[in-house]
């Protein structure tokens, strides 16, 4: 009997072998390159279309004289803060109004699910140059739905606790990512304004902000703006995505350009693919989620889109699935995959020009040359860090050689709806690490 040549030999000596006739193997081949040819022509579906010209820039590039006796939006800036993080709270107004608002004078509204204490309340009241407002969120707004099982949440909360999901385990923080993403808008301490500015305990701001951002926003036609983003933790949410697009596609909604960026589509070629879609952050289709959103503790956007009738019936339908307790539904991720389902992507503004700190997370922007108004009486005295070729910031006191410390995989991925210029595979590796 003739040797089994070594290329056909697909299972080691001692085992049955198979040998395959010349059409078979002409027809296993056949099926292979059909299936190469239909994962590529599906990834070219999902690919995002090039804009022939750029669709978001930075609003300035440089210092500014602060316009102050422009006319204001009707905008504030807005902290959910606990009276115990008073120490971390302060720093951040300080920052904010150090570098904003010592020009600008914008309201600072903060909420609380427990009133404030007497403590508080005169601190930032010496601190803020504009108004402080100090609003009570209703109990409705902040505790379970009145239709919720309570004793079935607080038992998944327990299990998400102790399964070690990031946060999962407190029953507050399930409440504070609900708030934030439906309940907030609707607040009636927000009613008389059009624009809020997100921000938090422990934050800090780098560089001078000498335009007004929400007249910018307004007169761009911007709705959301963001400084960092971020994959999601996938333990927190294993079935929001799915949540999203079974949503989107029972509604008839397009996919935009901004879902595609979003979507990180499937190499399973079909007939398999749909069953991909038994998985986890996939959807029917078994096409998945990048995991990628904009990270909600800044935030510069448009109430009357998230107020509005599209955003809060897809929140009404996200909340009655019970995801904010049954898991731990991020607002950052909800308001997110939210924006890339109903907004055209130039609507959505990347503050690239900003200095911004949380936690761990910044971005850092090199000071602009010839852009830093050393003239200018307004602006603080430094010391700021030096100009550098293609710096876009003013008076930044971080350090612009290192202008971040998290991978761009996220940042390119959901700026690439409005970005003109495409980066090489090598600069975009080389982007993902900082
Ligand atoms: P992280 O950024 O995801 O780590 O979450 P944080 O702990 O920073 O919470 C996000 C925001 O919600 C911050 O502004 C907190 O001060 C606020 N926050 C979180 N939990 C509560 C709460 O139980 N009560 C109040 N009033 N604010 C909260
Ligand atoms: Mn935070």
């Amino acid at each position: 009997m003739a040797r089994l040549r070594p290329s056909l030999r697909l299972f080691p000596p001692g085992l049955p072998r198979l040998t395959l006739s010349r059409h078979t193997r002409f027809a296993l081949l056949l099926i292979l390159a059909a299936a190469l040819i239909q994962v590529f022509l599906h990834t070219q579906r999902w690919a995002v279309r090039q804009p022939d010209h750029e669709l978001d820039e930075p609003f300035y590039t440089s210092c500014q004289e602060p316009a102050i006796d422009q006319p204001r939006e009707k905008a504030a800036m807005v902290m959910l803060v606990r009276n115990q993080e008073l120490m971390k709270a302060l720093k951040t107004v300080q920052s904010i109004e150090k570098h904003f608002n010592q020009w600008f004078h914008y309201p600072i509204v903060f909420l609380n699910d427990e009133p404030f204490s007497k403590e508080f309340i005169s601190a930032m009241n010496a601190t803020v140059s504009g108004e402080a407002r100090f609003g009570l969120v209703p109990k409705k707004d902040w505790l379970f739905p009145e239709w919720m099982d309570v004793a079935d949440a607080k038992a998944s909360i327990k299990a998400q606790g102790e399964a070690g999901i990031l946060y999962a385990g407190l029953e507050t923080y399930h409440h504070m990512c609900r708030f934030y993403s439906g309940k907030f808008y609707t607040l009636e301490a927000l009613k008389d304004y059009a624009w809020y500015w997100r921000i938090e305990p422990d934050v800090e701001f780098y560089c001078s902000i000498t335009y007004d951002p929400f007249v910018e926003m307004a007169k761009h036609d911007k709705v959301y703006g963001f400084t960092i983003a971020l994959p999601e933790e996938p333990r927190t949410c294993p079935s929001l995505f799915r949540k999203m697009a079974d949503y989107k596609e029972l509604n008839n909604i397009p996919t935009t350009e901004l879902w595609k960026a979003t979507v990180a589509a499937s190499w399973v070629p079909w007939p398999l693919r749909p069953f991909m879609g038994w998985f986890r952050h996939r959807d029917r289709s078994g096409d998945g989620w990048s995991l990628c959103h904009y990270w909600s503790n800044f935030e510069i956007a448009n109430l009357d889109f998230f107020r509005g009738k599209d955003y809060q019936r897809l929140f009404e339908y996200l909340d009655k699935t019970g995801g904010f307790y049954h898991e731990r539904w991020g607002d950052a991720a909800v308001h997110s995959l939210a924006l890339h389902m109903l907004l055209p992507s130039h609507k959505v503004h990347h503050f690239e020009d900003f200095g911004y700190r949380h936690d761990w997370y910044y971005q850092c922007p090199a000071n602009a040359p010839n852009g830093q108004l050393f003239e200018s009486k307004l602006l603080p005295d430094g010391p700021y860090s030096p100009e550098r070729e293609g710096g876009i910031g003013c008076r930044c006191e971080c350090d612009g050689r290192r202008t971040r410390n998290f991978p761009a995989y996220c940042t390119n991925k959901l700026k690439e709806p409005n970005t003109a210029r495409r980066l090489s595979m090598v600069e975009s590796v080389r982007s993902w690490f900082p």
